[in-house]
Parts: C-alpha cells; sequence; structure tokens
C-alpha cells in the first residue's frame, strides 16, 4: 500500500490548468488520507470557491493516480480559502478584495453587471458586500430590491469611545450600502469635491461590513473623482470595466481604462455587456486586446435582465435557470481568477532569517 507521502508526491507537479503551475508550488494540495482498505482523499485549496471548473482537477488527480498498486478509489475534496491583498487595514476594513466597477458612459449596464458580479460571487459561496458610489445615479438598491434601510448603532470600542456605525441592508446574504438609502428618488444631490470625498469615505469606514472575501464597488461612469478618493483611502484589487460592443461605446471606455492607469488602479478586465443582435458582438474584447487588459466575458442583451432589475429580483438570475446565468457566471469567475493569479503569480516576499 502506497503511504500518504507517496501520494502527494505522485501530485506535486500537476499542473493547475487556471493558473498554470504546480499544485505543490502554488500550495492547493492540502493533503491526502488513505483508509485501511485503501481508499484515498485527496484535499485541494482553491483560491476561491468561483474557481472555474474544478473538475478538470479532480480528473487529472484521478489519472495521475490510477496506476498507483494497492490503492482503493480516490475522492478528491475541494475547499477555498479566498486570496485577497487586505489593504482595505488602514481604515479598518476586513475585506480581502475590493472591486471597482467602472464604464465609461453612462446606461451601458454598469450597476446591472455591478449587482450581477455582487449577487454571482455571493451564489458560488463567496462573502460578499456591494457598495453604490454611483453619486450620480444610485440604482442598486432598487436592483437588489428587498426594501431594507441601514441602521446606525452605536457602538463601543475597545478603548471605550462610543461611535456611531452602520449596518448594511442585507438582501439574499448580500450586504448593501448606497447614497440612494439615504435621499428621496426624486432628489437630486449636488456633490462637490470634498464633500463627495467625505461620503466616499464615510460609506466604507463607517459601515459594519464585516469580513467579506469580495467588495464589489459601483462607480459613476466617467468621471475619476470617487476612483481617486479609493484609490487614495484603499489598495483595490483592480476595476472593471462595461462597455457595450459598439465602436462609439468603445472609445469611452479606452478613456476609462486611461483613468484607472492614471489613478493607479489595476485593471481587471473588460466585459462586453448587451451583445447581440441590436449592438453587435466581440468589439470589447478585440479592444481589450488592443489595450492589453483581460477580456472577462460577454454578457448578451437578454430582456430577463432588464425585467430581473426593474422588479428588484437581480438574485433571481442566479437562483433559477435562465438563459443568461452562465454568462454572468463566468464574468464573475473570470474576475475572480485574475485577482488569485496575480496575487499567486506575485512571488513572496523572502524572509529573513535572523540568527
Ligand atoms: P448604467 O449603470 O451603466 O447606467 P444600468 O445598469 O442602470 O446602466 O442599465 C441600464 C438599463 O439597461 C437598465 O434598464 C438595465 O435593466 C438594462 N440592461 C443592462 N444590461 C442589460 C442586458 N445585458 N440585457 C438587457 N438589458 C440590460
Amino acid at each position: 500500500m502506497p503511504t500518504e507521502f507517496q501520494l502527494l508526491e505522485r501530485l506535486r507537479n500537476l499542473r493547475d490548468p487556471e493558473v498554470g503551475r504546480s499544485l505543490g508550488e502554488l500550495g492547493m494540495l492540502k493533503g491526502a488520507k488513505l483508509g485501511d482498505k485503501g481508499q484515498a482523499t485527496i484535499q485541494i485549496e482553491l483560491p476561491t470557491p468561483a474557481y472555474p471548473k474544478r473538475e478538470r482537477i479532480a480528473d487529472a488527480v484521478q489519472a495521475a493516480l490510477a496506476g498507483v498498486p494497492e490503492l482503493g478509489p480516490v475522492d478528491v475534496q475541494f475547499t477555498a480559502v479566498v486570496k485577497g491583498k487586505n489593504t482595505g487595514g488602514s481604515i479598518g476594513l476586513k475585506v480581502k478584495n475590493v472591486i471597482a466597477v467602472g464604464s465609461g458612459k453612462g446606461g451601458v449596464g454598469k450597476s446591472t453587471v455591478a449587482t450581477s458580479i455582487a449577487f454571482g460571487l455571493q451564489s458560488l459561496g463567496c462573502k460578499v458586500g456591494l457598495m453604490d458610489a454611483d453619486v450620480y445615479g444610485p440604482s442598486v438598491p432598487h436592483l437588489v430590491g428587498g426594501g431594507g434601510q441601514p441602521m446606525a448603532m452605536k457602538t463601543q470600542l475597545e478603548n471605550g469611545e462610543e461611535i456611531e456605525r452602520m449596518f448594511p441592508v442585507e438582501v439574499n446574504g448580500l450586504k448593501v450600502i448606497s447614497i440612494g438609502y439615504f435621499i428621496k428618488p426624486d432628489q437630486a444631490v449636488i456633490w462637490r469635491g470634498p464633500l463627495l470625498h467625505r461620503a466616499i469615505t464615510q460609506f466604507l469606514k463607517d459601515t459594519e461590513w464585516g469580513e467579506l472575501d469580495y467588495l464589489i464597488i459601483d462607480l459613476p461612469p466617467g468621471t475619476g473623482d470617487v476612483s481617486l478618493t479609493l484609490s487614495q483611502l484603499l489598495g483595490l484589487a483592480g476595476a472593471i470595466v462595461v462597455c457595450t460592443p459598439q465602436q462609439v461605446a468603445l472609445l469611452d471606455a479606452v478613456k476609462a481604462v486611461a483613468m484607472y492607469r492614471q489613478v493607479k488602479i489595476p485593471v481587471l478586465g473588460m466585459v462586453e455587456n448587451m451583445t447581440g443582435e441590436i449592438f453587435g458582438r466581440g468589439g470589447a474584447q478585440q479592444k481589450a486586446a488592443e489595450l492589453g487588459i483581460p477580456f472577462l466575458g460577454e454578457i448578451p442583451i437578454d430582456a430577463g435582465i432588464r425585467i430581473r432589475g426593474d422588479a428588484g429580483e437581480m438574485a433571481k438570475l442566479f437562483s433559477e435557470d435562465n438563459p443568461s446565468r452562465s454568462h454572468l457566471l463566468n464574468v464573475c469567475e473570470n474576475a475572480a481568477m485574475q485577482i488569485a493569479k496575480s496575487l499567486l503569480e506575485t512571488p513572496s516576499m523572502p524572509t529573513l532569517e535572523i540568527l
């Protein structure tokens, strides 16, 4: 009978199909257990629950162990621990990855995509928050539905000081905050620079987000004000740029990419929304290639998405079968994997030995 160590040795050099490096190198092999009848359990740790098609790893493990003498049936078990930069520490955020969703112009479906990414990642088993920072047109409260209101509560710090904390609205377990919860639907708010900066800072700092794997931020279209504030406050995992396939719309997306680069927010990639007969297809993918940024997928133009959005039932896009679900999940997986890859590819800091 083989030993557990021998099994792990056989698996160490298997290549992870997403990152392209060995399971051993990536620290994904968590253990092997042998039963008394020779049956084995192999434990694999994924860098995010949004890891796509994990059965590829299971199949490779099965194939690698197939010839081992006296080995019984092999069971491959997966766990997932989201990797993150945890860069919100200085403002007290316990969020592993902050993802901004932006667009060059309004109306391309940015808020719809941001909300979908939030519900989508959550449906895959991640802990997620959604912050609506689209101060000029906060549509997230409507899209998520639920009708709740955030609650303000006094809490005591360890040093005895009393502060007021804001508790986000929870819709299907998704934590949501938006300026839209604080203004009347028909009320227009004119935001001047310092006020905007203060509002965004307060949203991030004074909201009781708890521990999150991903915080999705729906940015206002175009302008860089909010992006600049964010990049000053914390280290974002990156920005996702949403655009529609037509050439005119793509020009604005190119400007948005340039803006993120200017404020030093890494661009995770581009999403093409409303792909189909009306606006065309493939423009964003081509533009992403030209700009040297990842393409995260296309989302079809689909009345079902609009109807769920209008009804405040975006969560149902994931809990019920529908033609757009796989496209939306594909975008979530690609975004999460872009982050995981960038973290796994960053060489760990050399450790200093103290003699
Ligand atoms: P933005 O945030 O870019 O201004 P919204 O997310 O508010 O855009 O979307 C604008 C409108 O387009 C909404 O009515 C929304 O339901 C609709 N919409 C967005 N994406 C799609 C899609 N893929 N298919 C059909 N309708 C969509």
